[in-house]
């Protein structure tokens, strides 16, 4: 509705129009349903003629033609003048029909006054593909849910929106209507009612009974409260002389009272649009200063004082949807911002993109940092993702490890001693329990591993019941020399290689599991700091390349502890080596003396010296074998402590986990800044359509702030 009486400027409520007006000059005005009017009534009723009145322009009316879809009319202020008009497809429509509505495209003029409407209105009519007035409706729908949009933009306009609607009707027309059109057109109009931020103008004729509208009911289902319903009557110059006083009655109030009250208009008929010299507000004044209807209240006639009402109507509308409004503008600026920083920070220049890279590169070593010295609380990550809490993870590990090489380490079970049991706690754990050993503990977490490290094996119960005797026999007869009561030291080494031979795919299972480990840590830390999959994509390929060289670093550490303890010479300096050879020893005396002592009162078991010949009891080569067990045995346990610890110290905690080079240290600031500029702009460079997404983001974001600042 175009407002060119200056009297009437700013007398609805000034603040709230003027607030609208702000919101659409910074750009939120698109975001936001303005609030709209909508002409409802019967055909005929002379909805059109009420429109054309507050436009001030003619549209289409009806003349054996009725409205056939709904009508949209925008009004925006802005500083040029300009008609735009297009047609927005119905929420069902095919899209054969949306394109058909493409090619119709839209329509622009410098102002109202350059185009005929009745025109437009046959090309639009074609466009939605209609039956015309004089077309049977068998092939061609009457009706269609396709709105035609005219926007009308000016200084002098005010924000707002009319819809003139498809008039309701009862009775079906052969030829013409059918009974699905009335259900139709019945819903369309219903739909529009129902909209809270519009205000209805129920159109009447004066000369009807109002107690049998129809509209009146359903616009009083839609608006119980009645804020947002005019009641508007036509054609009084219809109604039958001496019938005036009813409908006089009826816009006083008394009849059917109405929140907002009743309106009467007298619109131009068929014969005064043909007459050019018509004015339609003489014609009004004419009218109803004439007895009997001099008696009506100035501000309910007449078309002029209608479109002062509506404004008044309209501004409450607009101060009770406010709230609604301003909720609408906050969340889209929360989604708004949101998507923005999903996005991370601006990088158009180099140094920009290092920035930002080195401080992806310092937050992920915090994490590296927090997540080794198990400090869990400084990171809300921690708490989200278990992969991170990566100290926790390789202590448990290593513990098994440990386990592992206790319980599976040897091929043969040494010969215990009750007392030898005891003494030794290393010693004590042992004994295979019932199940096969899984030397992989973890799942592998990334495919591009799947070929460094080793596969799930199990080892299983085999060699255990041997007797180690009966094995370390078979040795020594293979192995002998001319050895007087002694044996060959190669001997020693060749029952040393055999007995550790589950080392090697032990201590595989165990690094494998410690790189899956760190590997996990790395893909969960860079998935959840890098927001945006291509970054992450980018910055993960060059970082894996890199971890590669390191995992196989650890992998070369592990086969050459491997090689210095299975391939080398038997060696310690270890002092428990001979502690527990000489235990040994002892253990064979007392067991071998055991049968000749004397259980004495006061001083225990007691041997006679004469008894203690050293005589041998067993063949010379039972002696020589265990010999070979004695010391087999202490070796071995020697050298597993030191390969357990090496194994934890070197390949996984040195070259994996603690050390200055491991895989957690790749993503630094200094690897950062050893990036080549191609490299940089490779990973941290913004793709166009990045970066034009940003730039409409922070519009958004800019003119959403300036409507919650007018909002507020
Ligand atoms: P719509 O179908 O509800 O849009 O009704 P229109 O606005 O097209 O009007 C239907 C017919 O009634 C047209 O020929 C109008 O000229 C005529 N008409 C509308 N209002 C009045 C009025 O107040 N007086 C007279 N005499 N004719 C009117
Ligand atoms: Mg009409």
């Amino acid at each position: 509705m175009t407002i060119r009486d200056a009297s009437h400027r700013g007398m609805g409520d000034p603040s709230m129009l003027e607030k609208i007006d702000s919101l659409f000059s910074c750009g939120a005005g698109e975001r936001i349903n303005i609030p709209q009017i909508i002409v409802v009534g019967d055909q005929s009723s002379g909805k059109s003629s009420v429109l054309s009145g507050l436009l001030r322009k003619d549209l289409p009316r009806d003349s054996g033609l009725c409205t056939r879809f709904a009508t949209k009319i925008v009004f925006r202020r802005a500083t040029e003048v300009g008609v735009r008009m297009f047609i927005i497809p119905d929420d069902n429509a095919s899209p054969e029909h949306r394109a058909q509505l493409e090619v119709f495209g839209e329509v622009k003029y410098d102002s109202l006054d350059d185009f005929d409407l009745q025109e437009i209105m046959r090309d639009v009519q074609l466009a939605i593909g209609i039956a015309g007035p004089s077309e049977d409706n068998t092939t061609k729908p009457t009706f269609s849910g396709d709105v035609l949009q005219l926007e009308i933009s000016g200084p002098e306009e005010e924000h707002l929106s009319v819809i003139d609607v498809p008039g309701i009707f009862r009775d079906h027309t052969p030829g013409l209507t059918t009974r699905d059109d009335i259900k139709f057109v019945k819903d369309m109009v219903l739909k529009y009612m129902a909209n809270h931020r519009s205000v209805m103008l129920t159109v009447v004729t004066a000369n009807v009974d109002v107690a049998t509208q129809e509209i009146l009911q359903l616009a009083n289902e839609a608006d119980p409260d009645g804020h947002r319903t005019l009641g508007v009557l036509t054609k009084p110059d219809l109604v039958d002389p001496g019938a005036e006083n009813r409908v006089i009655a009826l816009v006083q109030g008394v009849a059917r009272p109405m929140k907002l009250g009743w309106h009467i208009l007298r619109n131009p008929g068929q014969l005064d649009i043909e007459n050019h010299a018509y004015d339609r507000r003489r014609q009004e004044q004419d009218f109803f200063l004439k007895s009997p209807w001099n008696c009506l209240d100035e501000d309910s006639w007449g078309i002029e004082s209608l479109r002062y009402r509506l404004k008044e109507v309209l501004s409450g509308l607009v101060r009770r949807s406010f709230i609604d409004v301003k909720t609408d503008v906050q969340r889209e600026l929360d989604v708004t911002e949101q998507k923005l920083m999903a996005l991370g920070p601006e990088r158009k220049s180099r140094t920009a993109k290092a920035a930002f890279l080195t401080e992806l590169a310092t937050k992920f070593q915090q994490l590296v940092d927090s997540g080794l010295a198990a400090n869990f609380g400084a990171n809300r990550l921690f708490e989200e993702h278990k992969a991170l809490k990566v100290a926790p993870a390789v202590i448990l590990r290593m513990e098994q490890f440990r386990n592992d090489m206790l319980q599976w380490g040897n091929m043969y079970m040494f010969e215990t001693t009750k007392d030898a049991q005891s003494s030794d706690h290393q010693t004590k754990a042992i004994g295979r329990g019932t199940k096969d050993l899984k030397v992989r503990k973890r799942a592998n977490c990334h495919d591009g591993l799947k070929d460094l490290l080793c596969a799930s094996d199990v080892i299983s119960r085999r060699d255990e019941d041997k007797s180690t005797t009966e094995w370390l026999h078979q040795l020594h007869k293979d192995n002998r020399g001319f050895e007087l009561g002694t044996f060959d030291p190669v001997i020693l080494a060749s029952a040393m290689k055999k007995q550790t031979t589950n080392w090697k795919v032990i201590s595989h299972g165990f690094i494998s599991d410690i790189i899956t480990i760190i590997h996990s840590f790395i893909g969960t830390a860079l998935a959840d700091l890098c927001q945006n999959d291509r970054l992450e994509a980018e910055l993960y390929n060059i970082v894996f390349d890199e971890a590669m060289t390191r995992y196989k670093r650890a992998f070369e550490q592990l086969k050459f502890i491997l090689t210095v303890e299975l391939d080398g010479t038997p060696m310690t300096q270890d002092p428990h080596f001979l502690d527990r050879l000489d235990k040994s020893h002892e253990h064979r005396y007392q067991e071998r003396f055991h049968e000749s002592a004397i259980d004495d009162t006061r001083y225990g078991l007691i041997v006679r010296l004469d008894e203690m010949s050293l005589k041998r009891s067993t063949s010379n080569e039972q002696h020589v074998i265990r010999d070979i067990h004695d010391i087999l045995h202490s070796y071995y346990d020697v050298a597993r402590t030191r390969f357990i610890d090496n194994v934890c110290k070197q390949a996984a905690d040195f070259f994996l986990v603690n050390g200055p080079d491991t895989p957690l240290r790749v993503l630094s600031p200094v690897f950062v800044s050893r990036l080549t500029d191609d490299k940089l702009e490779q990973i941290a460079g913004e793709e166009a359509q990045v970066r034009r997404q940003r730039e409409k983001l922070q519009k958004d974001i800019n003119s959403l702030t300036e409507a919650m600042r007018i909002l507020s």
